[in-house]
């Protein structure tokens, strides 16, 4: 598996050539282009990983899956989507037309930026730094990492250039999606964005996923079958922007990327992988990831579809 990893990691180098880093976070720019990386890890606790797979990356979109589960943990399902909805999107993932025409009451899906704002405001917590702290516990339990923290040059750059999500926060306050202190919601989405981990982390968020909700070391069910299954599909449909249809023909499982260049797969009841590729396609999803994961759905015949 190893030598096969290696193997498409090598065929695919040359994409990240053809994609850009993320600029509109400035301190995001640093990000060498030339990475890539790779790891899988098995429901039979088995792991792998080729290329840059050690390099820590800022999880950006994907911890919108992290604030989705614990929304829906202390919530329910019902309070979660009255609030948020769950259909795919054909705009960018910052759009704001979408918000005001489609259906001014709730933003689209959870994973578009204004539906993220709002799981993140559903969090419980007495305050802001209460809520990042489960969210942090939260991602290292799942994680299997209690190395896992936030990336503080990339949280200060978001926070001081979010201009658009704030414009987005302060447009669902008006109009009551968001209850609460916009300020202290928009703090603990722009840190849970700058959460750092490795290929082999998001793998491992990936595998908990695969195994509906039971972290696969440890037999530990952290999140209830349900909820597993709310958050794979909500991937599928929606996990890469407007990309995500794309997404699901073409490689045919559940993923979530960032614009920090990783993407978090779940393949169910097989594995969970994490890539990194900080060079981005014009979506904003890491291209060179998009590629390997193209060959090893291919090679392992991952496609669930
Ligand atoms: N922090 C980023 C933002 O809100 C996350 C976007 C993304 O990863 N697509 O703009």
């Amino acid at each position: 598996m190893n030598k096969l990893l290696e193997t498409i990691i090598e065929n695919n180098r040359e994409w990240t050539q053809k994609g850009k880093v993320a600029t509109y976070i400035p301190e995001l720019s640093k990000a060498n282009p030339n990475h890539l990386g790779i790891a899988v890890y098995t429901i039979d606790n088995e792991e792998f990983c080729a290329g840059d797979c050690n390099v820590k990356f800022t999880i950006q979109s994907i911890s919108k899956v992290i604030a989705l589960m614990l929304a829906l943990l202390d919530n329910g399902k019902e309070i979660v989507f009255s609030k948020v909805d769950m259909e795919p999107t054909a705009d960018t993932f910052n759009s704001i037309s979408s918000l005001e025409t489609r259906n001014p009451n709730k933003p689209l899906n959870p994973m578009i930026n204004s539906g993220a704002i709002v799981t993140s405001s559903l969090i419980n917590g007495k305050n802001g730094s209460e809520v990042i702290e489960r969210l942090l516990k939260f991602t290292r339990k799942i994680t299997n990492n209690p190395n896992i923290d936030i990336n503080y040059n990339v949280y200060k750059s978001e926070k001081e250039t979010g201009h658009r999500n704030r414009a987005l926060a302060y447009y669902m306050k008006s109009i009551g999606i968001i209850e609460g202190d916009v300020e202290e919601v928009l703090d603990v989405y722009f840190k849970q964005c700058s959460i750092e981990a490795t290929c082999k982390d998001i793998a491992k968020i990936g595998a908990m996923l695969a195994n509906d909700g039971v972290l696969p070391w440890n037999g530990e069910r952290v999140i209830p079958r349900q909820v597993a299954r709310i958050v794979k599909t909500i991937m599928l449909t929606c996990g890469m922007y407007d990309a995500s249809g794309e997404f699901a023909v073409k490689i045919g499982v559940p993923g979530k990327s960032g614009v920090g260049g990783g993407i978090l797969v779940a393949v169910p009841s097989r594995m969970g992988i994490g890539v990194f590729g900080p060079a981005l396609d014009s979506k904003g999803n890491s291209i060179a990831g998009w590629k390997v994961l193209e060959d090893i759905s291919k090679e392992l015949d991952l496609s669930i579809l």
